[in-house]
């Protein structure tokens, strides 16, 4: 079984992982995950069309950014996960028909070659369907150009859903970003229009990436107050203890508040680290530092780490054996096999380089500022749509460049936005310098 996934930056030989996930993800997940986004999909041309006349459910909308933040890079592995959020969707889908019946007084049946809903049940065939609507068969059929561009849009507007979702578990939300997600995803179902048509919509999804940002930002210190210069102990203490990794400060806080006086030391690892800047979670005593580095070094930090493991958001990689039977996963990551616990930023840089924009008088691209945007997985595509949106030149992007911009897109980005590609750290750093 073959799989076509180009999402993120680590994507194989810079082209395709078409074997299997360099991230780990196997082909039969790669196809469930296809076909959750195929569902979304489906289900957004109705929830599009029930706002389209004013009305709205957050069951709708909180299910759809959470089954699109599943399939993030490295975030959930777990076939049989997937397939439960195929179930909801399923209801779903009949509550946002429903919902657009009700609004506009018509009930539209819409061609659905795909039949994702009566196969439900059964996994291998959930999985040949995903087969069928794999990027590769679009690839075959409109071409590299709009279907980068479709993928490029879609991926933005993966990062933006897990951004929402962690915005939402804090109680902030905007209709806006999910009247945007429905109208984009009804948008994709069609044959494009044009390869400008899509690059509008891609800036559109930029525009409501910053929004979402920016409800992040207020729901963040909102909850935990404005983070400050913190020094974080990197040794460890004596005791047990237990690590999180990932981006939600809302699992924190929960699991901060249930370890209280039990005597446990709470460490944060890779993208948590910041979480020990904010004065609503620093002030728990027994949140006591950070274990060890990046992200990437989990595996053998992990084999290390002599504790439990939480992982939060998309982060993860395959568990060791060493240390499956300690790791466990919450929200919306998963992998078979690992326990699940049921029941994230740039916001700030960009604010403030927005602010000190208008403190000198001159444009953003006026200012000696460089943006060296090192991508990886979709919430970096999504910050790219962000940036581009906002009019900021001159990025260079890398270390390699994405597999989904064909040079038909890429000489657009070059042309209208002057994107170069990541050279070396003394030539960018010069250029930077101006020297
Ligand atoms: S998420 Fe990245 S590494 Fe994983 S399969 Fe897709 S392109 Fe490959």
């Amino acid at each position: 079984m073959s799989m076509f996934c180009y999402q993120c930056e680590q994507t194989s030989k810079g082209s395709a992982c078409t074997l299997t996930g360099v991230c780990g993800k196997d082909p039969q997940v790669a196809a469930l995950q296809d076909l959750l986004i195929y569902a979304c999909k489906d289900i957004s041309r109705y929830a599009h069309r029930a706002y389209e006349a004013g009305q709205r459910r957050d069951e709708i909308d909180h299910f759809t950014i959470q089954a699109i933040f599943a399939t993030l890079t490295n975030t959930n592995f777990d076939g049989g996960a997937i397939q439960q959020f195929l179930r909801e969707a399923v209801k779903v889908k009949a509550v946002a028909r429903q919902l657009a019946t009700e609004a506009t007084g018509q009930d539209e049946e819409f061609d659905c070659p795909v039949r994702w809903e009566a196969a439900v049940e059964d996994r291998d065939e959930l999985i040949g369907l995903g087969e069928s609507v794999s990027i590769q068969n679009r690839l075959d059929l409109l071409g590299d150009d709009l279907t980068g561009l479709q993928e490029l849009i879609t991926y933005g507007i993966k990062g933006l859903s897990a951004y929402a979702v962690h915005a939402q578990k804090l109680g902030q939300q905007d209709p806006e970003i999910y009247a945007f997600i429905h109208r984009a995803f009804d948008y994709l179902t069609g044959k494009p229009e044009s390869a400008e048509a899509l690059l509008a919509l891609a800036m559109e999804c930029g525009r409501i990436n910053l929004r979402t940002m920016e409800i992040l930002d207020a729901a963040n210190t909102g909850a935990y107050g404005h983070p400050e210069p913190t020094r974080v102990r990197v040794t460890p203490v004596k005791g047990k203890c237990i690590v999180v990794s990932g981006h939600d400060l809302k699992d924190l806080e929960e699991l901060l508040n249930q370890t209280e006086g039990l005597g446990l030391n709470v460490y944060t690892h890779g993208e948590m680290l910041p979480a020990n800047a904010y004065p609503g979670l620093k002030k728990y005593k027994h949140l006591v530092g950070n274990y060890g580095g990046a992200w990437q070094d989990q595996q053998k930090e992990f084999e290390q780490f002599p504790g439990a493991i939480l992982m939060t958001t998309n982060c993860l990689q395959k568990p060791k054996n060493s240390y499956q039977d300690r790791i466990f996963t919450s929200g919306v990551v998963g992998w078979e096999g690992v326990r699940h616990i049921t029941g994230h930023n740039f916001a700030p840089v960009i604010e403030a380089a927005l602010a000190l924009s208008k403190a000198f008088g001159c444009s953003v691209n006026e200012l000696p500022l460089s943006f060296i945007l090192s991508w990886f997985e979709q919430k970096a595509v999504a910050i790219l749509l962000t940036l581009l949106y906002l009019g900021v030149e001159k990025i260079k992007l890398g270390p390699s460049l994405p597999a989904f911009t064909t040079p038909a897109v890429l000489n657009v980005l070059v042309d209208k936005f002057k994107i170069g590609p990541i050279s070396s750290v003394e030539a960018d750093l010069a250029e930077a310098l101006g020297k």
